[in-house]
Parts: C-alpha cells; sequence; structure tokens
C-alpha cells in the first residue's frame, strides 16, 4: 500500500465504489431466497411449478426429495420419465407389472 493516487477533476474512486457496492449488497438481498427443503439461502436459487403451486429449491438435489414420484412397488424415487398409471408412480414397466399392471410397457 503507497500513496493513494489524487483524484483527478473530482472524480473519485472511492466513492464510487462505495456507492457501486451499496447497490449490489441491497441488490442481492432482494434476489436472496430460501429452500424450501433444507433452508439454505441461496442467490441463484431454482424455481419449479409443480402442478400450478411454486417452489423454491437451492439444488436438483433437493427439488428431486420434495417433488419426484416414488415407485410404488421398490420405493426408488423416480428421476426419469418412469411408468405412470392412474394416479400411481413406477420406476420401471416390470415394478407396474408386479403390482398388476399390465398394460404398461418401456419405451426404452
Ligand atoms: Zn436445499
Ligand atoms: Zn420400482
Amino acid at each position: 500500500m503507497g500513496s493513494f493516487p489524487p483524484s483527478r477533476g473530482g472524480f473519485c474512486p472511492l466513492l464510487l465504489f462505495s456507492c457501486f457496492a451499496f447497490i449490489v449488497s441491497k441488490g442481492k438481498d432482494l434476489f436472496m431466497a430460501k429452500c424450501e427443503v433444507c433452508g439454505n439461502e441461496y442467490d441463484k436459487v431454482m424455481e419449479i411449478t409443480w402442478e400450478g403451486e411454486k417452489h423454491v429449491f437451492d439444488s436438483f438435489e433437493c427439488a428431486i426429495k420434495a417433488l419426484a414420484p416414488k415407485c410404488e412397488h421398490c420405493g426408488v424415487t423416480i428421476i426419469g420419465h418412469g411408468v405412470e398409471s392412474d394416479s400411481s408412480f413406477f420406476c420401471c414397466a416390470h415394478c407396474a407389472h408386479e403390482e398388476g399392471v399390465t398394460a404398461a410397457v418401456d419405451r426404452a
């Protein structure tokens, strides 16, 4: 740290910087949101509208934990397409068959 460079023509970089820092810190507060699963406050949250309701998460993992359906047969969390029958979700056609849903076919 040497001597601070003298301001030229009334321009004060330090004042400008503190002003900028103030705006940035205020703006950050406005965009901060809390993950509804783990409670983490984060400025890059994701918003997911699920069945008409808006949800806020800080990560895919939290979103999956809150929203992903579980296989009715084996309990696996369904992150891919899975198999849906009426109101039941299955991870694959095999699990659907095990629960008596014979119409389910894997299209993979
Ligand atoms: Zn979270
Ligand atoms: Zn399953």
